[in-house]
């Protein structure tokens, strides 16, 4: 048994062990394989074994390996690294989301580029949760004005929040920030009802982003395995 396919096995029973500590059902929670600096042949081996749904950070590289990978109809990409303007056209053009949107600027270039011929662009608004100078995202007070930015946008559809929290002084603290982002989250999806993602939890947090609602990991290193440093 191949091995990547093997760890792709061992982070899916993860995910139903969380859920299960928490009494949530293991469909509530779906699996975003990261793949940046990885290579197309091992994003090709999990999707044989059923991967469905890609997350890229640096746009060159994706539209790289997207290019090799043409062939995989049923393939779904997210971007999730910072967008700069210029980049908004390719990222419109060949993602279906967009989990890293931080300021209206970038939601309207992405709506004014997504063509018509193509579904909504499914986005979801980046939070800086713990106020970090070196992460990208707005601040909680600021979601509430750019869901309602987004949400008048036709070839954007807001599926709710993405956040990458501050690396964990403590368990209480990692706790304290994905509780808050919970609350974010309830309160835009009862005001927005295309709202149904929470895009929390990585490789080391996944089981306390699910205990705390989480509806999307985004898995790199436990599947891919460590990422060269660049
Ligand atoms: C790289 C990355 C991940 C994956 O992190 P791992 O710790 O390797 O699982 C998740 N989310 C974002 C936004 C990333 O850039």
């Amino acid at each position: 048994m191949n091995s990547i396919v093997e760890r792709l096995k061992e982070v899916r029973c993860q995910i139903e062990n969380a859920c299960q500590q928490c009494n949530r059902s293991p469909d509530s929670v779906q699996l975003l394989a990261v793949s940046k600096t990885k290579p197309a042949t091992a994003i090709r081996q999990l999707y044989q074994a059923g991967q469905r749904a890609f997350g890229e950070n640096y746009l060159q590289e994706a539209l790289t390996k997207q290019q090799e990978l043409s062939d995989l109809e049923a393939i779904c990409w997210h971007f999730i690294g910072p967008i700069q303007s210029n980049k908004t056209r390719d990222i419109a053009a060949h993602f279906d989301w967009v989990q890293s949107i931080d300021r209206a600027k970038i939601a309207r270039r992405l709506n004014e580029q997504r063509t018509a011929e193509l579904q909504p662009l499914q986005v979801l608004i980046q939070v800086n949760i713990d106020d970090e100078s070196s992460k990208s995202g707005v601040g909680p007070e600021q979601v509430a004005d750019l869901a309602k930015y987004i949400s008048d946008l036709p070839q954007l559809t807001l599926r709710g929040l993405m956040t990458i929290p501050a690396a964990a002084s403590s368990a209480e603290a990692q706790a304290e920030s994905f509780a808050s982002m919970q609350r974010l989250y309830s309160a835009l999806a009862s005001q927005y009802p295309t709202v149904d993602t929470l895009s929390m939890g990585m490789s080391n947090d996944l089981a306390s982003a699910i205990a705390a609602g989480s509806t999307m990991v985004r898995v790199g290193t436990s599947l891919f395995g460590a990422r060269e440093k660049t």
